[in-house]
């Protein structure tokens, strides 16, 4: 990765957005080591403030502090009529696939992905509204009401999406190695295993996955119970070998999970169910990108701030 004066190209149609702040994610990490095979502008956790409007329809928009939805699909196809253009197959995603994404001061995206940004939820929180939406997603896909839940993996995307689990299913457990982010998860009032104890074997209706490992799935299918659910939410760069028998003996459901509404995110975000600031390692220029980069391998959360954010310094 490297920093560059590029020319911004706004693309037709699209509103442009002077970028706040933008948070770095483990799949930002994995695009580096080769995941998506993308390149171009990476970034896809931003705040933003409307600066221009190519449609006359768009002008409401100028000036409001915006969050994004990351898919942007071609209108066309069933997925798209059916508003799930985060499956359209010949979509773009912003950072990601075929779309300059968030680590720059502009960015373009449609006016349709917008949502405003309420003052509740102030420049930092709203970084992570794209991830807690991805964390919501679990809840439209399976039933968590009541049931015992375990999140495997005490990185951020763990944190937040143990939070929302718990907003539905109050016995919420993180599985994790790092004693540190393991005590960020109790200051949060989530429960926690001790690393150095024995797993519970099959003891949990449901497990999600969020190590960002290929070794998280082991660890996800030894915890939870037949006929229970395990939701994977890792992507990395690589393969998984897995033993298949036991899933078919024990009647496992499998589900894989992607990107997650934005509206629940902003609720959670703003009524604070769901809380960041304990998460936030490291505030940073984009010119500190090479060691913000470095420590987003080994902390929880580091997000680059530009000028004129209204970011508390860590
Ligand atoms: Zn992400
Ligand atoms: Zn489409």
């Amino acid at each position: 990765m490297t920093l560059r004066d590029v020319p911004f190209r706004p693309i037709d149609g699209d509103v442009t957005i002077r970028v706040r702040a933008a948070g770095i994610c483990g799949t930002d990490l994995q695009i580096l080591q080769g995941y998506a095979a993308f390149s171009g502008i990476p970034g896809h956790e931003f705040v933003g403030v409307v600066e221009a409007v190519s449609a006359p329809d768009d002008a409401r928009w100028l000036g409001r502090r915006v969050v994004g939805e990351i898919n942007v699909g071609c209108g066309r196809c069933a997925f798209c009529r059916s508003g799930t253009k985060e499956h359209c197959t010949d979509r773009t995603v912003v950072g990601i696939r075929g779309r300059d994404g968030a680590f720059a001061e502009l960015l373009s995206l449609p006016a349709a992905n917008l949502h405003g940004v309420p003052d509740a939820v102030d420049d930092r929180a709203a970084v992570f509204v794209e991830p807690v939406a991805a964390a919501c997603r679990v809840l439209e896909q399976i039933d968590v009401a009541g049931r015992r839940a375990a999140v495997v993996g005490d990185g951020r995307m763990g944190l937040l999406v143990a939070q929302v689990l718990r907003t539905r299913a109050p016995d919420v457990t993180v599985f994790g190695r790092h004693a540190r982010k393991l005590t960020i998860a109790r200051q949060l009032g989530l429960g926690t295993h001790d690393p150095a104890a024995p797993d519970p074997p099959h003891a949990f209706d449901i497990v999600v996955d969020v190590t960002g490992r290929a070794d998280g799935l082991h660890r996800a299918l030894a915890l939870v119970r037949p006929r229970g659910v395990v939701v994977l939410k890792s992507t990395f760069h690589g393969e998984a070998a897995l033993e298949t028998w036991p899933i078919v003996v024990d009647e496992v459901s499998l589900i894989g999970s992607r990107c997650g509404p934005f509206p629940a995110a902003l609720d959670l975000l703003a009524s604070g169910q769901v809380t960041v600031a304990p998460l936030v390692s490291r505030v940073a220029a984009l010119e500190e990108h090479e060691a913000a980069l470095s420590q987003a391998r080994r902390e929880l959360k580091v997000i680059f701030g530009m000028p004129g954010a209204n970011l508390p310094g860590v």
